[in-house]
Protein backbone atom coordinates (compact mmCIF):
# COMPACT_ATOMS: atom_id res chain seq x y z
CA UNK A 1 0.00 0.00 0.00
CA UNK A 2 1.48 3.43 -0.65
CA UNK A 3 0.23 6.46 0.27
CA UNK A 4 -0.23 9.73 -1.69
CA UNK A 5 0.78 12.96 -0.30
CA UNK A 6 -0.14 15.92 -2.59
CA UNK A 7 0.83 19.30 -1.49
CA UNK A 8 -1.44 21.47 -2.48
CA UNK A 9 0.01 24.93 -0.95
CA UNK A 10 3.21 26.28 0.42
CA UNK A 11 2.51 29.20 1.59
CA UNK A 12 0.73 31.46 3.85
CA UNK A 13 -1.06 34.74 3.68
CA UNK A 14 1.30 35.85 0.62
CA UNK A 15 -0.41 33.99 -2.12
CA UNK A 16 0.75 33.93 -5.36
CA UNK A 17 -0.01 31.76 -8.57
CA UNK A 18 3.61 29.40 -7.07
CA UNK A 19 2.61 29.12 -3.06
CA UNK A 20 -1.11 29.12 -2.44
CA UNK A 21 -1.61 28.71 1.79
CA UNK A 22 -0.44 26.18 3.25
CA UNK A 23 -2.36 22.77 2.60
CA UNK A 24 -2.00 19.27 2.01
CA UNK A 25 -4.16 16.17 0.43
CA UNK A 26 -3.30 12.64 2.13
CA UNK A 27 -4.37 9.98 -0.03
CA UNK A 28 -4.95 6.24 1.82
CA UNK A 29 -7.01 3.15 0.82
CA UNK A 30 -8.95 5.01 -1.13
CA UNK A 31 -9.76 7.78 1.27
CA UNK A 32 -9.24 11.40 0.75
CA UNK A 33 -8.10 13.55 3.69
CA UNK A 34 -7.92 17.09 3.05
CA UNK A 35 -5.42 18.88 6.00
CA UNK A 36 -6.14 23.02 6.37
CA UNK A 37 -7.90 24.88 3.74
CA UNK A 38 -6.83 27.87 3.51
CA UNK A 39 -6.75 30.67 0.63
CA UNK A 40 -6.60 28.94 -2.76
CA UNK A 41 -7.33 25.63 -1.44
CA UNK A 42 -10.27 24.73 -3.35
CA UNK A 43 -8.93 26.36 -6.35
CA UNK A 44 -6.01 23.99 -6.11
CA UNK A 45 -8.03 21.09 -5.25
CA UNK A 46 -9.58 21.85 -9.23
CA UNK A 47 -6.71 22.08 -10.82
CA UNK A 48 -5.64 18.94 -9.86
CA UNK A 49 -9.18 17.31 -10.78
CA UNK A 50 -10.25 16.40 -7.79
CA UNK A 51 -13.93 17.08 -6.91
CA UNK A 52 -14.66 18.25 -3.36
CA UNK A 53 -17.07 15.58 -3.25
CA UNK A 54 -14.75 12.97 -3.12
CA UNK A 55 -13.06 14.50 0.36
CA UNK A 56 -14.06 12.27 2.86
CA UNK A 57 -12.63 14.10 6.05
CA UNK A 58 -11.26 17.15 6.38
CA UNK A 59 -8.62 18.43 9.20
CA UNK A 60 -7.67 21.86 10.19
CA UNK A 61 -4.74 22.59 12.50
CA UNK A 62 -5.97 26.10 13.78
CA UNK A 63 -8.44 28.67 13.03
CA UNK A 64 -6.39 30.95 11.63
CA UNK A 65 -7.41 32.16 8.14
CA UNK A 66 -4.18 31.00 6.40
CA UNK A 67 -5.50 27.55 7.02
CA UNK A 68 -9.04 27.95 7.19
CA UNK A 69 -10.81 30.65 4.95
CA UNK A 70 -11.22 28.49 2.03
CA UNK A 71 -13.91 25.94 4.68
CA UNK A 72 -16.40 28.06 4.77
CA UNK A 73 -16.85 27.84 0.90
CA UNK A 74 -16.15 24.16 0.97
CA UNK A 75 -18.74 23.62 3.73
CA UNK A 76 -21.10 25.84 1.44
CA UNK A 77 -20.61 23.92 -2.02
CA UNK A 78 -21.97 20.89 0.06
CA UNK A 79 -25.01 23.09 1.52
CA UNK A 80 -26.02 24.80 -2.33
CA UNK A 81 -25.19 21.19 -3.73
CA UNK A 82 -28.27 19.71 -1.70
CA UNK A 83 -29.89 22.69 -2.38
CA UNK A 84 -30.08 22.56 -6.13
CA UNK A 85 -29.62 19.28 -6.69
CA UNK A 86 -31.00 17.51 -3.68
CA UNK A 87 -28.81 14.23 -4.82
CA UNK A 88 -29.79 11.31 -2.22
CA UNK A 89 -26.61 9.60 -3.34
CA UNK A 90 -24.29 12.61 -2.36
CA UNK A 91 -21.22 12.08 0.04
CA UNK A 92 -20.77 13.98 2.59
CA UNK A 93 -17.47 15.23 4.45
CA UNK A 94 -16.51 15.30 7.87
CA UNK A 95 -14.70 18.01 9.08
CA UNK A 96 -12.55 17.76 12.20
CA UNK A 97 -10.81 20.71 14.29
CA UNK A 98 -9.76 22.14 17.37
CA UNK A 99 -12.79 22.68 19.85
CA UNK A 100 -15.29 24.99 18.54
CA UNK A 101 -14.83 24.32 14.65
CA UNK A 102 -18.46 23.87 14.53
CA UNK A 103 -19.40 26.83 16.08
CA UNK A 104 -16.77 28.87 14.21
CA UNK A 105 -18.66 28.39 11.18
CA UNK A 106 -21.91 29.00 12.22
CA UNK A 107 -20.14 32.40 13.02
CA UNK A 108 -19.11 32.42 9.99
CA UNK A 109 -22.32 31.91 8.77
CA UNK A 110 -23.99 34.74 10.52
CA UNK A 111 -20.86 37.14 9.87
CA UNK A 112 -21.77 36.09 6.08
CA UNK A 113 -25.49 36.54 6.10
CA UNK A 114 -25.95 33.31 4.77
CA UNK A 115 -27.34 31.26 7.42
CA UNK A 116 -27.24 28.16 6.02
CA UNK A 117 -25.88 26.01 8.57
CA UNK A 118 -28.80 26.15 10.86
CA UNK A 119 -31.22 22.89 10.58
CA UNK A 120 -28.76 21.39 8.03
CA UNK A 121 -26.35 18.63 9.62
CA UNK A 122 -25.21 16.84 6.69
CA UNK A 123 -21.45 17.86 6.68
CA UNK A 124 -20.54 16.74 10.46
CA UNK A 125 -18.57 18.70 12.25
CA UNK A 126 -16.21 17.08 14.64
CA UNK A 127 -14.26 18.43 18.18
CA UNK A 128 -10.71 16.89 17.49
CA UNK A 129 -10.09 14.04 20.17
CA UNK A 130 -6.07 13.30 21.25
CA UNK A 131 -6.29 9.77 19.27
CA UNK A 132 -8.73 8.50 16.97
CA UNK A 133 -9.54 6.15 14.32
CA UNK A 134 -10.41 6.98 10.97
CA UNK A 135 -10.81 3.78 8.62
CA UNK A 136 -7.68 1.98 9.92
CA UNK A 137 -5.81 5.36 9.95
CA UNK A 138 -4.95 6.15 13.91
CA UNK A 139 -4.90 9.89 13.45
CA UNK A 140 -3.20 11.90 16.72
CA UNK A 141 -3.59 15.25 17.75
CA UNK A 142 -0.73 17.03 19.74
CA UNK A 143 -1.29 20.91 21.20
CA UNK A 144 1.41 23.13 20.11
CA UNK A 145 2.22 26.48 20.94
CA UNK A 146 1.53 29.23 18.49
CA UNK A 147 1.31 32.37 19.55
CA UNK A 148 0.18 35.34 16.87
CA UNK A 149 0.39 39.31 17.42
CA UNK A 150 -0.14 37.89 21.05
CA UNK A 151 -2.99 35.77 21.19
CA UNK A 152 -2.22 31.90 21.48
CA UNK A 153 -4.10 30.21 19.15
CA UNK A 154 -5.53 26.70 19.45
CA UNK A 155 -3.02 24.77 17.44
CA UNK A 156 -2.57 21.17 16.66
CA UNK A 157 0.11 18.70 14.92
CA UNK A 158 -1.26 15.99 13.81
CA UNK A 159 0.09 12.65 12.85
CA UNK A 160 -1.27 9.76 10.69
CA UNK A 161 -0.77 6.38 11.37
CA UNK A 162 -1.15 2.88 9.13
CA UNK A 163 1.20 -0.13 8.45
CA UNK A 164 4.05 0.65 9.90
CA UNK A 165 3.97 4.29 8.19
CA UNK A 166 4.06 7.81 9.75
CA UNK A 167 3.32 11.12 8.31
CA UNK A 168 3.00 14.20 10.61
CA UNK A 169 2.16 17.67 10.02
CA UNK A 170 3.29 20.62 12.68
CA UNK A 171 0.46 22.66 11.44
CA UNK A 172 1.46 26.40 12.85
CA UNK A 173 4.15 26.06 15.85
CA UNK A 174 7.18 27.08 17.72
CA UNK A 175 9.78 24.18 18.79
CA UNK A 176 7.36 23.16 21.79
CA UNK A 177 6.88 19.21 23.03
CA UNK A 178 3.63 18.80 21.09
CA UNK A 179 5.29 18.87 17.71
CA UNK A 180 8.25 16.77 18.88
CA UNK A 181 6.21 14.44 19.80
CA UNK A 182 3.61 14.62 16.91
CA UNK A 183 6.67 13.81 14.52
CA UNK A 184 8.64 11.16 16.28
CA UNK A 185 9.85 8.46 14.09
CA UNK A 186 7.70 10.11 11.10
CA UNK A 187 8.97 8.70 7.56
CA UNK A 188 7.39 11.96 6.46
CA UNK A 189 7.24 15.52 8.31
CA UNK A 190 6.01 18.27 6.43
CA UNK A 191 7.26 21.29 8.42
CA UNK A 192 6.62 24.86 9.31
CA UNK A 193 9.78 26.37 8.16
CA UNK A 194 8.50 29.89 7.68
CA UNK A 195 11.84 31.53 9.42
CA UNK A 196 15.66 31.30 8.46
CA UNK A 197 18.26 30.41 11.39
CA UNK A 198 18.11 32.60 14.17
CA UNK A 199 14.64 34.18 13.37
CA UNK A 200 12.12 31.83 14.79
CA UNK A 201 9.58 33.48 17.18
CA UNK A 202 6.20 32.91 19.08
CA UNK A 203 4.48 31.89 16.06
CA UNK A 204 7.12 29.75 14.07
CA UNK A 205 10.08 27.55 14.15
CA UNK A 206 13.38 28.25 12.36
CA UNK A 207 15.41 25.80 10.31
CA UNK A 208 17.59 25.09 13.58
CA UNK A 209 14.61 24.62 15.30
CA UNK A 210 13.46 22.12 12.53
CA UNK A 211 16.72 20.64 11.97
CA UNK A 212 17.43 19.83 16.47
CA UNK A 213 13.54 18.21 16.88
CA UNK A 214 14.11 16.12 13.42
CA UNK A 215 17.53 14.98 14.36
CA UNK A 216 16.21 14.05 17.81
CA UNK A 217 13.13 12.38 16.76
CA UNK A 218 14.82 10.25 14.17
CA UNK A 219 12.45 11.34 10.99
CA UNK A 220 13.46 10.08 7.91
CA UNK A 221 12.12 13.21 5.52
CA UNK A 222 11.37 16.91 6.04
CA UNK A 223 8.65 18.59 3.54
CA UNK A 224 9.34 22.12 4.29
CA UNK A 225 6.24 24.22 4.20
CA UNK A 226 4.56 27.71 4.99
CA UNK A 227 6.94 30.09 3.20
CA UNK A 228 6.84 33.76 3.69
CA UNK A 229 8.34 35.27 0.05
CA UNK A 230 9.99 37.51 2.49
CA UNK A 231 12.66 34.68 3.17
CA UNK A 232 11.56 32.09 -0.12
CA UNK A 233 15.46 32.83 -1.40
CA UNK A 234 17.11 31.77 1.54
CA UNK A 235 18.76 28.16 1.40
CA UNK A 236 16.86 26.82 3.66
CA UNK A 237 18.06 23.29 3.07
CA UNK A 238 21.51 23.79 3.66
CA UNK A 239 20.94 25.72 7.02
CA UNK A 240 19.17 22.47 7.89
CA UNK A 241 22.01 19.43 6.79
CA UNK A 242 24.27 21.17 8.92
CA UNK A 243 22.16 19.47 11.71
CA UNK A 244 20.19 17.06 10.07
CA UNK A 245 21.40 14.33 7.98
CA UNK A 246 17.93 12.77 6.67
CA UNK A 247 16.10 14.11 3.56
CA UNK A 248 15.34 17.32 2.98
CA UNK A 249 12.17 18.54 0.17
CA UNK A 250 11.51 22.25 -0.42
CA UNK A 251 7.90 22.18 -0.61
CA UNK A 252 6.13 23.01 -3.79
CA UNK A 253 2.88 23.54 -4.22
CA UNK A 254 1.42 20.14 -6.79
CA UNK A 255 3.94 18.61 -4.98
CA UNK A 256 3.18 14.60 -5.26
CA UNK A 257 5.23 12.50 -2.39
CA UNK A 258 4.49 8.69 -2.47
CA UNK A 259 5.04 6.96 1.40
ZN1 LIG B 1 -1.18 30.32 12.26
ZN1 LIG C 1 -0.15 29.85 8.95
Amino acid sequence: MSIKLTILGTGTFFVNKNRSASAYLLEIKGKKILIDCGPGTLMRLSQLGIKLEDIDYVFITHFHADHTSDLFPFFMNFRLNDFFIKNKNTKYPKIIGPVGIKKFIINLSKDFQLPALQKWNKVEFINIKPSQKIENIKVEAYKVKHIAFGLRANAYAYRFSIDNKIISFSGDSVRCPGVERACRNSDVFVCDASYPKGMGNLAHMDTQDIAEIASKQDVKKIILSHFYPQYDSVNLIKEIREKFSGEIVKGKDSMIILI
